[in-house]
This record gives structure tokens, C-alpha cells and sequence, in this order.
């Protein structure tokens, strides 16, 4: 037998060069209002090659804003995908409005657009979505669909840093994109998250939303400490400790992307052999996913032990995780408030029920990677047998 395996399922990698830049500021004084998040905002868009940026103090820092920027309240309705991060929903939820949810695509766990088509009434307001593990949305029929409503669009993007639609960065399509530097996510700061939007004015109203809504910067400022406020806002920058670490990471992103792409294919051709299992992946080729993680669906009766694989896995030294572990809805305040029945959204019950996700981050290599497939064919085998 092999010496148990060590691939954790996510893991920073910060160089020498990150732990310097953060250094560099603490050797300074301005730890906040500074260059820093100044200048990794400007880098963010000149890597989606195009839009405005924001710092924000974390991904749902974003979401909640946007849904603040666009006015949602009590009385509103506004799209979420049952597939997502709580977040998605939360932000929605939070101000008094109400999360309609609807159900993923089996084949990549992204929204499904002919559901969100259904679900809009006369009180939506906006229509939340996700990039599922990093693979985009077709969001020209998205897109199309919402100008024709009048809607605007909020991307989820925490899993989506270098995701592309059509040649697009994946948070340039609606009205804003939100994306999250948590520390198993493509890049880190921390904590962490970046608001981006392809219209000036929005980027612009929600920087000084998440600065108390003050009328002036401090460098705007002509006498220190003088401002007026034009309305309510809140606090969620970031700090120039983390911006510093965010220009670190986003300077190897290409190099993470092109790691991830290898891994992810490695994967899921060495787990094209094992039986009954099938890996969320674009079906597309206007969509250029991020490979945020494998996503593997286990069909038919090795689904029902789910969780015996994941043991297995994480035995053998495999890490995993599940993305995410109930459709938003079956979480408890959600259910609780807005009732839910067991055959509501059965491609996300699927996919929580019967996915485990895997590993393809930059920590890793080819190896690693044919050694999950392997340890995932024996145990699939072993399970099949008794
Ligand atoms: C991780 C995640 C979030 C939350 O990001 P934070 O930066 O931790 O707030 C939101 N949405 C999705 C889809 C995520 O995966």
C-alpha cells in the first residue's frame, strides 16, 4: 500500500513577495485610504480588461451593497439561485426583501435561465446569479432577457476570479459583480472581496456607500477632517494590509488560472474511467470556467453513500469539500420562513446530496491529481463491491 496521501482541498499560497508588500506597509503609516487599494483596484480591471473596481471588506460586503445600491426592500422580490453560497441569498434577504429561488442545470449547476425566466413577477426587482465553481453563465441570454425586463443583474462571482463569457470577464455584465478573497478562493487577502461594474457611476455611488456615503475622500479633502455626508452608508473597505497582499496574489493569477485548467482536465479525464460519476463542467465553448474545484455528481447507487466516499477520500489523505452542502432553501431560516418541500429544486438536492467536490487548485500538480483519480476508481470499486 501507498503512504497516505497529503492534498488538502484548498490551501494560500503566499510567496515571499506578499509577505514583503505587507511589510512595506506596516513599515509606513497609512494602513487604510491608501495606494494600495487604490492601485489593486486599477490592477483587478486592467485584469478583467475592462470595468471599474472597488475594494470591499468581503464578497458579501459586495452583494449587500449592490442589492442596497439597487433599493431592494421589504415588499420586493429579487431572483437567487438555490445552488449558491448563503451569501447570494443573504444579501437579498437582509433588506426585507424576498429571495425567490430557483433551481441549478444538472450539467454545470448554474442557474437555470428558462427558471429564472418563470420565477420574475411583477415584484422582482433584480435577479441575483452565480458562476457555479467557477464555470460562467450564458449571460447574453441573461442579459437579453433582463434589458427586455428592465432588470438589473447581480453576479456572484466569488468562485469566478478569470471566468470568461464570450471573451467577457464574468461581473461586467449587469449592474455589478462580487468576488471573494476568502482564503480557499482563487486569490486571498484574508478576508476580503472586490466590487466591479462596467458603469463608472454605480462603481463611483457604491465607493462612498461603503465609506459612511461621506461626499469626499480624503484626498478630496482641501481642510483635513472636513466633509459633509449625503446619505446613509456603511464601512466595509479594506484595509491597505490587505490590498497589498491582494496585489501579490493578483499578480500570479494567470499562473494559478493556467494550473487550475491543467489540474481540473488531468482530473477529469483520469475520472472519465470510473463508472456512474459525472463532472459539472461548461457546455459551452463561448464559456472559459475558472476551475474553481471539480464538482463530481455520483449517479445511481453509489450517490446514496456519498458520504462513505468522502470518508474514504479524506482517509486516504484526499481533501474535499461540498459546494455547497443544502440548496439555499433547505437551510433553516429559509425553510423555515418560506417552506420548503423535499421535491423543490432537485438538481441542487442532487448535487448537495450526492457531489463531492475536488481539489484542483495551484498547490497542486498533475501527480496529485492522478493520484485522487486513482484513490477515487479503487474506492468507487470497493463500494461497488460490497
Ligand atoms: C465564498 C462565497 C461567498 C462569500 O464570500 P466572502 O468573501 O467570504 O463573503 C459568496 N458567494 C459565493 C458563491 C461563495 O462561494
Amino acid at each position: 500500500m501507498n503512504d497516505k496521501l497529503s492534498i488538502p482541498f484548498g490551501r494560500p499560497l503566499i510567496g515571499d513577495e506578499d509577505r514583503r508588500a505587507v511589510l512595506q506597509v506596516l513599515r509606513g503609516h497609512i494602513l487604510t485610504h491608501g495606494a494600495n487599494c487604490a492601485a489593486f483596484e486599477r490592477e483587478f480591471a486592467a485584469m478583467m480588461r475592462g470595468g471599474y473596481c472597488i475594494t470591499t471588506s468581503s464578497c458579501m460586503a459586495a452583494l449587500h451593497l449592490s442589492a442596497l445600491h439597487i433599493g431592494l426592500g421589504p415588499g420586493d422580490e429579487a431572483i437567487v439561485p438555490a445552488m449558491t453560497h448563503v451569501a447570494t441569498a443573504h444579501a437579498v434577504e437582509i433588506t426585507g426583501a424576498k429571495p425567490v429561488f430557483v433551481d441549478c442545470e444538472p450539467t454545470t449547476g448554474n442557474p437555470d435561465i428558462a427558471a429564472i425566466e418563470a420565477a420574475v413577477t411583477d415584484r422582482t426587482k433584480a435577479i441575483f446569479v452565480v458562476h457555479f465553481a467557477g464555470i460562467p453563465l450564458n449571460m447574453t441570454r441573461l442579459v437579453k432577457f433582463a434589458k427586455k425586463r428592465d432588470l438589473p443583474i447581480v453576479e456572484d462571482c466569488a468562485l469566478a476570479v478569470g471566468a470568461r463569457w464570450d471573451g467577457q470577464h464574468v461581473g461586467l455584465f449587469g449592474h455589478t459583480g462580487c468576488f471573494s478573497f476568502y482564503p480557499v478562493k482563487h486569490i486571498t487577502t484574508g478576508e476580503g472581496g472586490m466590487l466591479a461594474s462596467q458603469h463608472a457611476d454605480v462603481a463611483g455611488e457604491m465607493a462612498r456607500f461603503r465609506a459612511f456615503n461621506v461626499d469626499r475622500t480624503h484626498a478630496e479633502r482641501s481642510i483635513p477632517g472636513v466633509y459633509d455626508v449625503a446619505g446613509p452608508g456603511l464601512n466595509y473597505r479594506m484595509s491597505e494590509l490587505q490590498a497589498a497582499l491582494g496585489r501579490g496574489q493578483l499578480a500570479k493569477i494567470q499562473e494559478f488560472l493556467d494550473q487550475r485548467a491543467a489540474n481540473f482536465q488531468k482530473l477529469k479525464s483520469g475520472l472519465g474511467k470510473v463508472k456512474g460519476v459525472r463532472v459539472l463542467d461548461a457546455t459551452s465553448q463561448r464559456a472559459e470556467s475558472a476551475h474553481y474545484c471539480a464538482v463530481v455528481v455520483l449517479e445511481g447507487d453509489l450517490g446514496e453513500r456519498r458520504d462513505e466516499v468522502v470518508l474514504r477520500l479524506n482517509e486516504r489523505g484526499v481533501g474535499t469539500s461540498v459546494y455547497y452542502p443544502h440548496p439555499v432553501p433547505r437551510l433553516h431560516h429559509y425553510r423555515e420562513k418560506y417552506g420548503y418541500k423535499p421535491e423543490d429544486f432537485p438538481n441542487a438536492a442532487e448535487i448537495s446530496d450526492r457531489s463531492v467536490s475536488l481539489p484542483v487548485g495551484p498547490h497542486l500538480d498533475g501527480d496529485d491529481m492522478a493520484a485522487i483519480a486513482t484513490a477515487f476508481a479503487d474506492i468507487a470499486a470497493e463500494l461497488d463491491g460490497g
